[in-house]
C-alpha cells in the first residue's frame, strides 16, 4: 500500500511530478472534481466503496492531494476533519486487509521469533490457552517493534498498554495501526499548514473543490456544529493566540512598534476575528461584514492599547500612524474611513512566521504549539480547533493529548 507521507509516495512526488507545487497544479487535469469528492462523500453510509480501496497508487495519490490542496483554503476548519476522517479509514483499512503495516510513514519493524523470553510471551500471546480462535490469537500476538524514543513521540496510550524491553516497544497489530493513525493525523496537519502558504498559486478548481467539501461537512459534522458553533468569525480569545502576538500586545520598544503593532497586530486581530479563513488574499473588510462596528469597537480599541503600552507610546510620538492602521486594513490612508473605503488599499495578510523572524526576531518566541505552524493566524485555527474538538468530546484534555511529542 501507498502511505502517502511514506518515502514511496515523496519519491513519486519529487521524481514522477518534480516536486509538490507541480503536482498540485497537474492534478486539475487528472482528477476531476466529482471524482475528489468520491474519496469522501461515502462516509455518509459508512462503507468505502471498493473501487477506492483498489485504486492504484498513482491515482490514489492524485485523488488525495487534490483533497489536501483544497484544505490550503481553510486549515483547521470541518472540511479538514471530513478529509482526515475518511482518509484515515481508507488507508486503515488497506492496512487491515494487506496483514502488514509496511512502506508506511512509520518505521515499523518485524519481530523475531526468539526476541521475546517465551515466559512474556506465554503471559502476553496467551499461548497456552488452546480454547482461543485463531482470530483471537492473531489478535493478541506481538507483530512489531518500535524503537521507545519513536513511539513516545506518537503515542496517545498509556505505556502501560505496551510491552517493552531493551529500548524497544512491542505491538499488537491494532496498536500498530493506531500508532500509524497518529502519524498519519500528524503528517497531515504538517502538509495542510505548508499548502497553507501557496493557496494564492492554487489553481480556481482547488476552490471548487473546497467548496464542495464544505457542504458535505456541514452534513457530516451536523450534530457537533449545532453545539460547538462553526469556525467562522467570533470573538476573540486572547488565551489562545500565539507568544508573537502576546508580546505585541504588551507593548514593544521603539524599534520593534510600527511592525509588532501596526503590521502584525493589526493584521492578525483582523483577519482573526473578520474572516479568519479567507477563500483568497484579496478579500475586503466589506466581504466580511456589513457595518464597521466590529472594527471600532472591539479591532481598533485593542491596537490603540497596545501602542499605548510601547515605549515610547507609539500613538502620542506618532498620532498619524492611526491612519496607518486603516491603510493596512484595507480602507487607504484615512482616519475617518466609510465601510465604501474598504478595499482602497490592500488588507494585510497576517506576515508568514519566517517574515516575522527575519524582520523582528524578538517577537518570535516559539511554545509548543509552533511546531509545524507557518503563520500566526493558523496557530490560532487550530488552537481554536483543539478547544472545540475538546468540547465537542467532553474531553477537556484533547489539546494535552495531541502533543505528545
Ligand atoms: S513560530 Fe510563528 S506563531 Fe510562533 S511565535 Fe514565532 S512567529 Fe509567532
Amino acid at each position: 500500500m501507498l502511505d502517502p507521507f511514506g518515502d514511496e509516495a515523496k519519491r513519486l512526488v519529487r521524481e514522477e511530478f518534480g516536486g509538490i507545487n507541480e503536482l498540485l497544479s497537474i492534478i486539475p487535469s487528472y482528477v476531476g472534481i466529482d471524482q475528489a469528492i468520491e474519496r469522501v462523500s461515502w462516509i455518509k453510509s459508512g462503507e468505502i466503496p471498493e473501487e477506492i480501496l483498489k485504486l492504484g497508487d498513482v491515482q490514489d495519490l492524485l485523488t488525495f492531494y487534490a483533497l489536501l490542496g483544497a484544505l490550503a483554503f481553510s486549515p483547521y476548519g470541518i472540511e479538514m476533519e471530513l478529509v482526515k476522517e475518511s482518509n484515515a479509514r481508507i488507508y486503515s483499512e488497506r492496512l487491515r486487509r494487506a496483514g502488514r503495516i509496511e512502506g508506511t510513514s512509520i518505521a515499523l519493524e518485524s519481530v523475531s521469533g526468539n526476541e521475546i523470553p517465551i515466559r512474556d510471551r506465554t503471559i502476553l500471546e496467551r499461548t497456552h490457552h488452546q480454547e482461543l480462535p485463531p482470530g483471537e490469537r492473531e489478535r493478541l500476538r506481538l507483530k512489531y517493534k518500535i524503537p521507545l524514543g519513536k513511539l513516545l513521540e506518537l503515542w496517545d496510550g498509556s505505556l502501560k498498554e505496551v510491552y517493552i524491553r531493551k529500548g524497544y516497544a512491542y505491538l499488537t497489530e491494532e496498536q500498530g495501526l493506531r500508532l500509524w493513525e497518529r502519524s498519519f493525523e500528524r503528517n497531515f496537519e504538517r502538509a495542510v499548514n505548508l499548502l497553507y502558504e501557496v493557496r494564492d498559486e492554487l489553481p480556481e478548481y482547488y476552490l471548487r473543490l473546497y467548496e464542495r467539501l464544505g457542504e458535505i461537512a456541514r452534513e457530516h459534522f451536523k450534530e457537533r456544529l449545532e453545539r460547538m458553533g462553526s469556525a467562522e468569525a467570533q470573538p476573540l480569545r486572547f488565551d489562545l493566540f500565539p507568544p508573537c502576538v502576546k508580546i505585541a500586545l504588551g507593548g514593544v520598544p521603539a524599534g520593534l512598534r510600527n511592525y509588532a503593532i501596526t503590521v502584525l497586530l493589526t493584521s492578525f486581530l483582523s483577519y482573526a476575528r473578520l474572516c479568519p479563513n479567507p477563500p483568497r488574499r484579496d478579500v475586503r473588510i466589506r466581504d466580511c461584514v456589513s457595518d464597521l462596528s466590529i472594527v471600532e469597537k472591539e479591532i481598533l480599541p485593542v491596537i490603540i492599547e497596545a501602542g499605548n503600552r510601547c515605549s515610547p507610546p507609539l500613538f502620542e510620538d506618532q498620532p498619524h500612524e492611526v491612519k496607518n492602521i486603516w491603510y493596512h486594513l484595507g480602507f487607504g490612508l484615512t482616519d475617518k474611513p466609510t465601510l465604501e473605503d474598504s478595499g482602497n488599499s490592500t488588507w494585510y495578510f497576517p506576515p508568514n512566521c519566517s517574515k516575522i523572524r527575519a524582520n523582528a526576531p524578538q517577537l518570535c518566541r516559539p511554545d509548543r504549539h509552533c511546531r509545524n505552524i507557518k503563520n500566526p493566524l493558523t496557530y490560532y485555527l487550530r488552537r481554536l480547533y483543539l478547544e472545540n474538538r475538546g468540547k465537542a468530546g467532553g474531553d477537556e484534555s484533547a489539546e494535552g493529548g495531541e502533543e505528545n511529542g
